[in-house]
């Protein structure tokens, strides 16, 4: 539950609705809503009464208990756009695009750090790749779990590249937190509250991707879940959904991405590699994605996609990437933005 204050509301008023809680035997986290008003994130659920008695308290403005509209993750409550901001000096939201790409999955030492050498080499900003992986099949590849994270941290150190990485299961969440830069959601839990919650409370910004079969807006409700955790750094990622038509694996759907630019103040990012299923068609939505406003592409890569244990028929062979980013450099610069810039390695 959300309560928002008026503006002008008095320490007094404030008091009276955590007085109110507390009776109530529930708790809340006090944040800052639109134009600077007081608002309370309730934990927990309270009864329709008790919430229509919220209401009535002095200085409140709105109480929301459910409905299809986001909140936190809206332009109207945050007008200012959400910039996310890495050790590196690279920004996602900031005005430059961002380039993420690697492996579909960790498969192994030669493959991830060749992939990084070479990810790091075309000019990309952060390395991707699923240790712990979603799998459709139970009978598929499920990634090498926390020995994958492992190469993700060695990758991390030897070429300087941000990482990302998906978190699958509560349990694991504290693991995946201490390599990643940036910890996925994947499209088969972006509805996923317990696991959403979990990742939000470490503090790592999160990279939401919209499920296969999820509206716009239930992608902003999950964003709100993170957002209320109290955790501001939440990337959204329009990744495809499902269509009619199996010519390709997903439909990337481009408009979701100006779309949820004018809907909300996070940070938007495209997947072509899912949105499409196919290597082919991935240069050309790249760049797509990027001329309808995207702050950042991420792509599936691997030396011998032929090869790969996951998404091999989507991947981009390592050798394309430096051409398919010169290109979506080429894009952004027509579009008054430019490919982000990383201090050089560490090690
Ligand atoms: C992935 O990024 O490899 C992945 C599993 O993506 P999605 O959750 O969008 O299917
Ligand atoms: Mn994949």
């Amino acid at each position: 539950m959300l309560i928002v204050m008026r503006a002008g509301t008095t320490p007094a008023e404030l008091q009276r609705v955590r007085d109110a809680l507390a009776e109530l035997g529930t708790t809340a986290r006090e944040i800052i809503g639109p134009q600077a008003r007081p608002a309370f994130v309730v934990d927990g659920s309270l009864a329709p009464t008790d919430g229509a008695r919220l209401t009535t308290l002095p200085g409140v403005d709105e109480v929301v208990w459910g409905g299809p509209a986001h909140h936190l993750a809206s332009r109207s409550w945050h007008p200012d756009r959400t910039r996310i901001r890495f050790h590196s000096g690279v920004e996602i939201g900031g005005g430059d695009v961002v380039a993420i790409a690697g492996p579909c999955a960790v498969e192994g030492e030669r493959q991830l750090l060749d992939t990084a050498i070479g990810v790091a080499e075309a000019g990309a900003q952060f390395l991707r790749g699923g240790a712990f992986k979603p799998r459709t099949s139970p009978w598929s590849f499920q990634g090498l779990g926390t020995a994958g994270l492992a190469l993700l941290a060695r990758a991390r150190h030897e070429t300087g590249l941000l990482i990302i990485t998906e978190a699958l299961d509560p349990g694991h969440v504290d693991a995946v937190a201490e390599v990643a830069d940036v910890i996925q959601i994947g499209s088969r839990n972006m509805g996923n509250p317990p696991l959403l919650r979990q990742v939000a409370r470490t503090g790592r910004p999160v990279l939401l991707k919209r499920g296969m079969a999820a509206t716009v807006q239930e992608l902003l409700l999950a964003a709100d879940y993170v957002l209320a955790e109290g955790n501001p750094n939440v990337i959204l990622c329009e990744r495809g959904i499902r269509g009619f038509d199996g010519s390709t694996r997903n439909v990337l759907d481009l408009a979701a991405i100006p779309l949820l630019l004018q809907l909300s103040h996070l940070p938007v990012i495209a997947d072509p590699s899912h949105g499409t299923g196919r290597r082919s068609l991935v240069p050309a939505m790249a760049k797509a994605a990027i001329a309808a406003g995207a702050d950042g592409v991420m792509m599936e890569v691997h030396p011998e996609p032929e090869l790969a244990r996951s998404d091999g028929e989507q991947s981009l062979a390592l050798s394309e990437l430096p051409g398919v980013l010169r290109d979506v450099a080429a894009i952004a610069g027509a579009v008054g933005r430019q490919l982000a810039v990383r201090r050089p390695a560490r090690a």
